[in-house]
């Protein structure tokens, strides 16, 4: 039996494309989200499925241990879970901002750090936190959502300082505007609209999240030796 993955927000988008593409390749799973039904409802062989908020440190963690009994010790983490909520800082509700630090950088946290310890005592392991072109370049509208993703890559990198001596590689993976239920939680709808607006003007639309998720995998089967740190991977159209 291949090393248990665990994947948190795997119940859409990049997570549920990840959550089919490891199980494919025969990896057994524990997949988190807060709609634990969608979940369930892909009905995938030797994976366990678990209502988790990742702001709960507590219970990603209770989440992380039932698996690790049945299927040994995490080999591979990936911190997908995440919101964007598009605003202006004039004038954004800071509640929205609190709600992507708390997702985006606290629950990449507990998913590390969870997990570290034991990996550094086996020498052996990988953490796979999902950033965003918006982590390495700025986008208007999009101040508190890049603040959240820049932490990602500056966290991601610290870490990987820090575990590279014991063997475990620490990933970041940037990707650029891919169709998921992502942008559907922005609340203002002409942020969506130019949000949507610029997709048709530039002809973004061929990468998908299966794209992602292959890549991801890919990375990871490299061998512990090669850590392919950071990835940047968009839509050949996108233009920034
Ligand atoms: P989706 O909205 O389709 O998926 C987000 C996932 O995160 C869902 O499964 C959702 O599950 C989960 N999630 C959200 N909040 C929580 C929470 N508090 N606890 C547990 N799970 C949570 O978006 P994507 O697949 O696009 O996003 C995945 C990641 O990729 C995010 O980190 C996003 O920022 C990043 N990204 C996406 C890009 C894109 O264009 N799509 C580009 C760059 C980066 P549930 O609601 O069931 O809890």
């Amino acid at each position: 039996m291949k090393k248990l993955v665990v994947i948190t927000g795997a119940s859409s988008g990049f997570g549920k494309a990840l959550a089919l593409e490891f199980n494919k390749a025969g990896y057994p799973l524990l997949l988190v989200a807060r709609r634990v039904e969608l979940l369930k409802e892909l009905n995938l062989s030797n994976t366990i499925c678990e209502k988790v908020d990742v702001t709960n440190r507590e219970s990603l963690e209770t989440a992380i241990r039932k698996a690790e009994q049945i299927y040994g010790e995490t080999d591979l983490i990936i911190n997908n879970a995440g919101l964007m909520l598009l605003g202006n800082l004039e004038t954004q509700n800071p509640s929205e901002w609190q709600k992507m630090l708390d997702v985006n950088v606290m629950g990449v946290m507990h998913g590390m750090q969870i997990v570290m310890n034991d990996m550094k005592k086996r020498q052996c392991g990988t953490i796979i936190n999902i950033s965003s072109i918006a982590g390495v370049k700025p986008f208007g509208n999009h101040a508190a959502y890049c603040a959240s993703k820049y932490g990602v890559v500056g966290l991601s990198e610290v870490a990987r300082g820090e575990l590279s001596s014991h063997n475990v590689r620490v990933m970041r993976i940037c990707p650029g505007a891919v169709d998921t239920e992502l942008v559907h939680h922005t609340t203002s709808d002409e942020l969506k609209d130019a949000y949507f607006g610029w997709k048709e003007a530039t002809g973004v639309g061929s990468i998908t999240a299966n794209d992602v998720a292959k890549t991801i995998k890919f990375a990871y089967e490299l061998p512990q030796g090669v850590n392919l740190r950071e990835i940047q991977i968009a839509d050949t159209k996108q233009d920034a």
